[in-house]
């Protein structure tokens, strides 16, 4: 069952509940945010069957949401004061594939969703030309909350969130991580070099080899460079064929 179907079925559970006179759905939340990943396209063997780590899917998908519950309603930076909404991330628990951008922008605090702005698009088009589907791959911010008028996150904002993507990681363990763009570059490889002379070479975090690429807000403003990005695409292909 595809996504549309899985969402439509849903509709029609919950009229049929709606008329028996339930006000909800008796299902659990984490079989509810299972939904959004790539548990739709996964056998229930699957699901429950430990990968070589001695972990499930499950089992990822739940440490997700315990981080999620840690990080609460977070008021422990100032990005809070100006924020619709947390973008936690989303994706498979599984990804062998882990894209880490800056911090939301406008949609992405509306919707509660990482990458859905014009920047998303553009992203959601390249994982596809790479042969992926966006539920696949995971997604993740290296701040959580909006930067009032999209200005950079500062280095008490970044220092502060930090601790929660890196428990990302080490949750999803991808084979590999593509950072977007110079913040989220610099940030996870605690590195001032310019993003010039680090895009395109696998640097390394905890043992993961780190991609990095320009980001897609920037490939909007400077569409001829995007050749390069497919160019180092195609060394993380090689690298997750290889790997
Ligand atoms: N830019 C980012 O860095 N992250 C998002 O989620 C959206 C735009």
């Amino acid at each position: 069952m595809n996504k549309a179907e899985i969402i439509r079925e849903l509709k029609k559970a919950m009229a049929f509940y709606q008329e028996l006179g339930f006000s909800c759905l008796p299902v659990r939340s984490e079989h509810a945010l299972g939904l959004l990943n790539r548990r739709d396209c996964m056998k229930d063997d699957e699901i429950s069957k430990p990968n070589e780590a001695g972990d499930t899917v499950q089992g990822r998908d739940e440490a997700l949401i315990r981080l999620r519950e840690e990080i609460g309603d977070c008021t422990r930076c100032k990005l809070s004061r100006n924020r619709k909404n947390i973008v936690f991330g989303e994706g498979f628990p599984e990804a062998e594939l882990m894209f880490i951008g800056e911090g939301p922008g406008r949609d992405e605090d509306i919707q509660a969703r990482p990458f859905v702005g014009s920047a998303g698009k553009l992203l959601t088009s390249l994982i596809e030309k790479m042969g992926m589907r966006r539920e696949e791959v995971y997604i993740a911010n290296i701040v959580k909350c909006r930067p009032p008028n999209n200005r950079d996150p500062e280095d008490d904002e970044i220092g502060t969130c930090r601790p929660f993507v890196e428990r990302q990681i080490e949750i999803i363990r991808p084979k590999v991580i593509i950072t977007l763009g110079r913040v989220s570059t610099q940030s996870l490889l605690n590195t001032k070099i310019p993003i010039s002379r680090l895009r395109g070479k696998f640097s390394e975090h905890c043992d993961i080899p780190v991609m990095p690429t320009f980001h897609p807000a920037y490939l909007l403003r400077n569409p001829k460079d995007k050749w390069l990005t497919w160019d180092d695409m195609q060394k993380v292909l090689e690298k997750l064929k290889s790997g």
